[in-house]
């Protein structure tokens, strides 16, 4: 049997809830012919579907709160193993700990790759409560459309994620991006980054 040894080009994009994770990851992706894992879309996913995953996830989601790393961790590890052809990936909305940030990287081993880049999409908290607001009012999520969640959901990010960029940073891997502007900007932004990875 020939072994797979395939390069492949993995992206951490990173950011608080409303940065614009979603939006960029989705235009990236036909770009770079990457494959695109949204843990809030696999969570939401669930959730629709009345798994008992969905239903997991949904207790904590509700409250603005992250679901646990042992139960997101394994979701993760599904989702890549999805597709073994890939040319690589963008993942967004995970890591959101360091212990989903130790997990990626073992992970990554295992497939003799590494993460590339964590591409940071940086916007001020202001901007995401209003931009989270805005969007609850057309996205059905129930965690966009109370501010008090939405704050939550600021809160944890600062408790348990923003220290990751020190993660990154500490290889070398950190790029932060203005995440502020139209989309096409920004996505003119991100690509200057990923062109040089
Ligand atoms: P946003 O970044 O706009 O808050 P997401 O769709 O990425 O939205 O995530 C929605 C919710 O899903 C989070 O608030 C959290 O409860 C849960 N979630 C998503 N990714 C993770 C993760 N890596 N670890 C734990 N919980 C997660």
């Amino acid at each position: 049997m020939v072994q797979k040894t395939k390069k492949m080009t993995n992206i951490v994009l990173f950011g608080p809830p409303g940065a614009g994770k979603g939006t960029q990851a989705e235009v990236l992706k036909v770009k770079y012919q990457l494959v695109h894992i949204s843990t809030g879309d696999v969570f939401r996913y669930n959730i629709k579907n009345q798994t008992q995953l969905g239903a997991l996830a949904k207790s904590y989601m509700d409250k603005g709160h992250l679901v646990p790393d042992g139960v997101t961790i394994k979701m993760l590890n599904a989702e890549v193993d999805k597709n073994p052809d890939a040319n690589g990936f963008v993942f967004d909305g995970f890591p959101r700990t360091a212990a989903q940030a130790e997990a990626l990287a073992l992970l990554m081993e295992e497939k003799s790759s590494q993460i590339n880049a964590m591409v940071a999409l940086e916007v001020d908290d202001q901007v995401l409560v209003g931009r989270l607001l805005e969007r609850g009012k057309t996205s059905g999520r129930a965690d966009d459309a109370d501010e008090a969640i939405i704050r939550e959901r600021v809160a944890e990010y600062y408790r348990k994620t923003d220290i990751l960029k020190d993660f990154y940073k500490a290889q070398d891997k950190y790029f932060g991006v203005n995440g502020v502007g139209n989309i096409q900007e920004i996505t003119a932004r991100l690509s200057e980054v990923f062109d040089r990875l």
